[in-house]
């Protein structure tokens, strides 16, 4: 606000707890947002603020307004943008937060701490050639998917609010401005740790292992050798992500290494997108034209993040040069077992199989195969063989993959689990619904011209996506044709 009144936040419930302090300060930078004309708020995720402690329902929407913009701070907040590095696109670089300040972490009524950022807030030191500004549609895009993978379970930042500036951002066009309010469990990324490698810092480097143990793995200080246990608490979260999202079709679509957060969590919600038909192929983002980060991809670009990680570590992973690279490679060289135990667990879940087979894999492979070769909807899929098959709209009531149906059921009478009981688990873990894209830009579109009631309506449906109600069923079809759709980074 411009006159600068104070406002009583502090009866909101901020209990902030600045403890990335104690870290070297070559890893942020004070970073205040900028004034803006006239914030107004757009959406607030009430349950979101109650988990955190904050009785935000109190507060007038111009309170609130001002908050998620950055204009009034709340007590103890202490605000600054990172410094990090990165591999974008597999070439190293240098970077920072350029569009987003951390106002501090808020310490929660449970005692679990997380960071409060402001996203698109303005410029940082780090901000380069960009303006430091986010627009509406793709705020409101990071809140619906992010909310929308915390409905599915999957570890994710969160969003707790969106507010427009009142203010124009220079895109193709001219949009609305938008600051999104992102939660997060940390914004400790594999290109932070590789920021400080690259300065060669190793005090520096154990500094923030220290410190990033202690806030999300601190059983490995009890482990024999600390560092190495933290490499694999990091990989093991990683390989179990990277299996949920294959597991619901969801391609990230920016696996950069700066977009790689050590906490296990999903973050930087920018070209992502689900997918419709099965095709490993399957890539959105407008600048990825040779697929790296295609859907089939994202284990293998993992992997190499993860090896990035290993490398930022070696002072830490053994004072010997030579025998640390071997610890590493060793660690590396487990990844893919990890990745795909997960998988194929959760595979097992999505098919209704209670124990394990030796031909478990090839049974889901040529389920792959044959949706891949009919061109076959992924969600839909899964949700079908989940219902009863002689209902009238269901695909398989007239043998569709009928050797694979066959072979399949022969899979669950030779554990001896009933369909019916295979039927009812799998309606525990494979969606109704996910945010098809079609669907995503309608509600954006609406959002847009002021219009939140459809975004609303698919937010609903989103954050309970395993019930099937006739209100999800209509959020169930993909569309007619889905050639060439697109998405954007940094927008
Ligand atoms: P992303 O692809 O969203 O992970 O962004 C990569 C880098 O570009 C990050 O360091 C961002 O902070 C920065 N960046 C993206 N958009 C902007 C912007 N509008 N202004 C300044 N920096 C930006
Ligand atoms: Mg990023």
């Amino acid at each position: 606000m411009e006159d600068g009144t104070p406002i009583p936040v502090d009866s909101v419930g901020w209990h902030f707890d600045n403890t990335f302090t104690s870290l070297p300060d070559v890893l942020y930078t004070a970073a205040l947002p900028a004034p803006v004309r006239h914030p107004q708020l757009v959406i607030l995720n009430a349950p979101l603020a109650a988990s955190l402690g904050l009785q935000l329902h109190t507060q007038p929407p111009e309170t609130l307004a001002a908050l998620f913009a950055g204009q009034v701070l709340p007590p103890g907040a202490n605000p600054v943008a990172w410094a990090y590095a990165g591999h974008q696109y597999g070439h190293f670089t240098m970077l920072g937060d350029g569009r987003a300040i951390l106002l501090g972490e808020q310490r929660t009524p449970s005692g679990q701490l997380f960071d409060i950022q402001l996203k698109g807030a303005g410029p940082t030191r780090f901000s380069r050639r960009g303006d430091g500004r986010a627009a509406l549609g793709p705020m409101l895009r990071e809140y619906l998917i992010s909310e929308a993978m915390a409905g599915l379970g999957i570890p994710t930042t969160r969003s707790l609010a969106v507010v427009t500036t009142g203010e124009p951002v220079y895109r193709d066009t001219i949009l609305p401005g938008a600051i999104l309010t992102r939660v997060a469990a940390s914004h400790i990324r594999v290109g932070t740790f590789q920021y400080l490698a690259a300065r060669g810092d190793t005090d520096q480097l154990r500094a923030l292992a220290d410190y990033t143990i202690r806030r999300h793995d601190p059983d490995v200080l009890t482990a024999e050798h600390p560092y190495r246990a933290f490499f694999q608490a990091v990989a093991d979260r990683q390989a179990a992500l990277v299996a949920r999202w294959q597991l619901v079709g969801f391609v990230h679509g920016v696996m950069n290494t700066d977009n790689t957060a050590i906490s296990g969590e999903t973050i930087d919600y920018g070209p992502c997108a689900f997918m419709n038909r099965y095709d490993p192929a399957t890539v959105f983002s407008s600048i990825d034209s040779i697929g790296r980060y295609a859907y089939g991809n994202q284990p293998a670009i993992i992997h190499w993040n993860l090896a990035r990680f290993a490398e930022s570590l070696l002072p830490l992973l053994d004072p010997d040069p030579e025998r640390a690279v071997a610890i590493a490679v060793e660690m590396l060289n487990n990844f893919p077992a990890t990745f795909e135990r997960y998988w194929l667990q959760g595979m097992r879940q999505k098919l209704g199989l209670q124990t394990e087979e030796s031909d478990d894999a090839a049974l889901v492979q040529s389920l792959l195969d044959v949706m891949e070769q009919t061109g076959a909807d992924y969600t839909n899929t899964f949700f079908h063989l989940s219902q009863e098959p002689e209902r009238p709209d269901n695909p398989f009531r007239d043998a569709r993959f009928p050797d694979w149906h066959a072979r399949w059921q022969a899979r669950l009478a030779h554990e001896g689990t009933t369909p019916e009981a295979a039927r009812a688990a799998m309606r525990q873990v494979n969606p109704v619904v996910i945010p098809r894209n079609h669907q995503v830009e309608a509600v954006l579109a609406a959002a847009e011209t002021g219009d939140l009631a459809p975004l609303q309506a698919l937010l609903a449906v989103l954050q309970s996506p395993f019930v099937w109600t006739a209100h999800h069923a209509a959020y169930q079809s993909p569309p007619d044709h889905e050639q060439g759709y697109r998405t954007f980074c940094g927008t």
